[in-house]
């Protein structure tokens, strides 16, 4: 049986202990919602007022040269691209992964004639099949074809332009088999597109490793980017030549600055660039990458993973008998950087736990999910968290009036 003193005992000899003092987290709160919102990083609030007061209000329009902001896209791009097994030269932050999806489907289905079914998986993050849906819609010819989990590999076959999965489950945080699937994929002909918003960050993931064509991924998640921080993609560089971006903007021309009438899109990642990069969004994106600095991404996933078997087993001895049903995999190496339950009444009780100060989210219709970034959360943090669930659970306070309305975000 773990004990309380055994976390402390776990914390004291946690080699990312260090890695804590780089965010800023309220006193008393404890924040499993970093899967959602990652914790702001010290460093970003001071680098992004220097930014607004230093360059946008003393050095005005010079900054885009002076300060180095027309290179702010690709710069972050390195960045990430060693959290995710790729090049510097293969990966550029822009947009949403919304419109990333879109940019990367179009071109996948526009390169290669006569294939035209994009293939994904229902019950996944649902802007990853509205996109398709989309783009299905506005191409007569293409067809989306959508297949329970766990069956893409029967659907695969020569009609097939493209692949979209996610890497981790946004629900239920399984990890899927990058490898595997991108050889199945190969097989075929087609290309794979991977949705790092779950994985980047938490998990070691390695793109070239493993054989993936396209990526895209969310900056305000784990990479704690700030809310509503630009998102980025990857195009391994055997696809750059190739690959054409449908939304053929200014900042992916060859030479933006020569105001031409004509469209010639940029040599390598730049095509991928769309409009104005959002500076301030990408000054604090840039700067909450430094919390990664040094930090060993297979030792981030290995702590990810002890947190949640620790709080899988605090969960089912502390509540044992509550009507919590797990619903994620149990394994670790099956897992991301989440724990999902299930319970029928999952929204009154994550306001009660949000109310004492425990900070996860809930999904409709009836999951609690509780993230375990490895950067900032202690094996004490789950501990005590757990203690509050089994409160709650004991006492029924979420049976309380004011824990039952729904908000607009959850
Ligand atoms: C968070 C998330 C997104 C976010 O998409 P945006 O367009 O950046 O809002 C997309 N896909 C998945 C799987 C996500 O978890």
């Amino acid at each position: 049986m773990t004990t309380r003193q055994d976390c402390l005992d776990r914390d004291a000899a946690d080699p990312l202990a260090a890695a804590r003092d780089r965010f800023s987290l309220p006193d008393g709160m404890i924040y499993l919602d970093g899967n959602s919102l990652g914790a702001l990083p010290v460093a970003a609030a001071e680098v992004v007022r220097e930014a607004v007061e230093r360059q946008w209000g003393a050095d005005l329009i010079a900054s885009w040269n002076k300060h180095g902001w027309i290179g702010l896209p690709q710069k972050v791009g390195g960045k990430i691209a060693r959290l995710i097994g790729a090049g510097a030269d293969e990966v550029v932050a822009a947009d949403s992964v919304s419109v990333n999806l879109f940019k990367l489907a179009a071109a996948a289905v526009g390169a290669q004639d006569g294939r035209r079914v994009v293939l994904t998986e229902g019950g996944d993050f649902p802007t990853d099949l509205y996109i398709l849906q989309g783009l299905a819609g506005m191409i007569p010819d293409v067809e989306l074809r959508v297949v329970e989990p766990g069956g893409i590999e029967a659907a695969l076959d020569d009609r097939v332009a493209v692949v979209l999965l996610s890497h981790v489950h946004y629900r239920s945080g399984a990890v899927r088999d990058m490898a595997g699937l991108n050889a199945a994929i190969r097989a075929v002909g087609a290309l794979s597109l991977w949705d790092l918003s779950h994985s980047a960050g938490v998990l070691d993931v390695d793109l070239n490793r493993d054989g993936a064509d396209l990526a895209a991924g969310c900056g305000y998640k784990y990479l704690s980017g700030g809310p509503g921080a630009p998102a980025y993609l990857f195009v391994a560089r055997r696809h750059q030549a190739a690959l054409r971006n449908p939304l053929s903007g200014w900042m992916g021309h060859a030479r933006p600055f020569d105001f031409v009438d004509d469209y010639a899109p940029a040599a390598g990642i730049d095509r991928w660039l769309c409009g104005t990069p959002p500076i301030l969004s990408l000054t604090a994106l840039n700067a909450a990458l430094a919390a990664f600095d040094g930090v060993d991404m297979v030792a981030a996933r290995a702590k990810a993973g002890t947190l949640g078997d620790l709080f899988i087993e605090r969960v089912e001895t502390r509540c044992a008998g509550q009507g919590l049903t797990l619903a994620s995999p149990r394994d670790a190496s099956a897992r991301g950087g989440q724990v999902s339950f299930t319970h029928p009444r999952g929204w009154p009780m994550m306001q009660n736990l949000i109310a004492r100060g425990v900070i996860g989210d809930f999904r409709a219709p009836d999951v609690i999910r509780f993230g375990f970034a490895p950067l900032y959360v202690q094996y004490a943090n789950v501990w005590d968290a757990v203690e509050v669930l089994g409160d709650i659970l004991d006492s029924e306070s979420w049976r309380d009036p004011r824990y039952q309305n729904v908000a607009a975000v959850t």
